[in-house]
């Protein structure tokens, strides 16, 4: 039963200019105060005032009327019934019982739904709180000048009081937990959605390293940390795989980048935390070793040089194997980014032409 009326409750509109969020917000307010008006109708009714009965036998049909109205895809029409409503039945209430009955409370509730399902320009929203509140005044002034027409004794205020006040927290606490919960869970996807589109921009699909724009931003902040004095040094490195065009011509494309994604995974597992490896262009790498000296990056990259030379690719019926050649030098914090990795390139360009598969340092 329950399913049954969440299912009911939170029916999905059809067209698709109306929105789901307002009748589910309109849909909860016409039930809370059905119900407060059958809360009513028992009290009234077992303390025997009948005549006050008929008094809420219409506040139910009307609400019901709002409840149906928000099935009839038109929004608009449905905020309309439903404020319509609510301010009949309070001006009614005010002028038949007076201030006492405390119907007057539920102009709070009319002023959260105004700012939750209407979707007029901010400044209307904010002149029909005033009018809201103007509304109230004019009520205050009337019951003071005027009797009411039926006057409720103590017991019957007290218990107007405490049904007023469960429902009027009732229905602000469902309006607002429908309208936040929209509006967070939105936030939250937008959040995730972009975290993840900043991850897709500082990546390389292929190899799922990071990209030449990532490590541009990585060096930005290196130089940041040894200005502050955070490191003393670091070494970079360029590696580039040794006459890979021939992979590629030997046993094509889709041959070669597994051989990049495979060696993606090696540096991967072999770097430790505080390096970093990076995709700097089409088979070359980037490797930047974080506050080590030279002669330490060199020890790291001979025996990464090492395992490299005994990775077996299988591919096919082939068995593929790669070499790399690394152009190793000590990062200069006081020529830039540019100088360092120019200075490596040049060495691994020596390291080419002096045969490959070496580190030149
Ligand atoms: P060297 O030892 O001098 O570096 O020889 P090489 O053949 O590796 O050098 P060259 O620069 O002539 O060739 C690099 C090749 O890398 C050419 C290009 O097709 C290939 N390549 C670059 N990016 C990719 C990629 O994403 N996937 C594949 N499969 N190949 C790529
Ligand atoms: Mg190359
Ligand atoms: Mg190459």
């Amino acid at each position: 039963m329950i399913q049954n009326l969440k299912r009911i409750i939170f029916q999905d509109v059809q067209n698709e200019n109306e929105t789901k969020k307002v009748s589910v917000i309109l849909r909860l307010n016409a039930i809370t105060m059905c119900i407060y008006f059958l809360c009513l109708l028992c009290s009234f009714f077992f303390t025997g005032r009948l005549e006050l009965v008929f008094w809420c036998v219409p506040c139910f049909c009307a609400f019901v009327a709002a409840f149906y109205t928000t099935y009839l895809n038109k929004t608009r029409l449905a905020v309309m019934v439903s404020f319509v409503i609510m301010v009949c039945w309070v001006v009614g209430f005010v002028w038949e019982f007076g201030w006492n009955c405390g119907a007057q409370h539920f102009i709070f509730v009319l002023v959260v739904l105004c700012f939750t399902v209407s979707y007029v320009k901010i400044r209307w929203k904010v002149a029909m709180a005033a009018a809201a509140c103007i509304l109230r005044l004019l009520l205050y002034a009337y019951t003071t000048l005027n009797v009411p027409h039926c006057v409720l004794g103590t017991g019957f205020s007290a218990i107007f009081q405490v049904i007023n006040t469960v429902f009027i927290f009732l229905a602000i606490a469902l309006i607002l937990t429908v309208f936040s919960r929209d509006s967070q869970e939105m936030e939250y996807k937008l959040m995730q959605y972009n975290e993840k589109l900043q991850e897709q921009a500082s990546l390389d699909p292929l190899t799922g390293l990071r990209n030449r724009r990532s490590m541009n931003e990585y060096f930005e902040k290196v130089s940041e940390d040894y200005a502050k004095g955070k490191m003393e040094n670091m070494s970079i490195a360029i590696g580039d795989i040794d006459f890979f065009k021939r992979v590629n011509d030997t046993y094509g494309h889709e041959c070669g980048d597994l051989v990049l994604r495979n060696l993606a995974e090696i540096f991967k597992e072999n770097m430790e935390k505080r390096d970093v490896v990076s995709r700097w262009g089409g088979e070359e790498f980037l490797f930047v070793f974080y506050n080590r000296n030279g002669d330490e990056a060199l020890v790291f990259l001979s025996s990464l040089r090492e395992k490299l030379k005994k990775m077996r690719i299988p591919y096919k019926e082939n068995i593929i194997t790669v070499t790399m050649t690394f152009g190793l030098c000590e990062f200069d914090f006081r020529q830039g980014v540019d100088y360092s990795v120019n200075e490596a390139d040049e060495k691994l360009y020596r390291g080419k032409e002096s045969g490959r598969d070496r580190i030149v340092y």
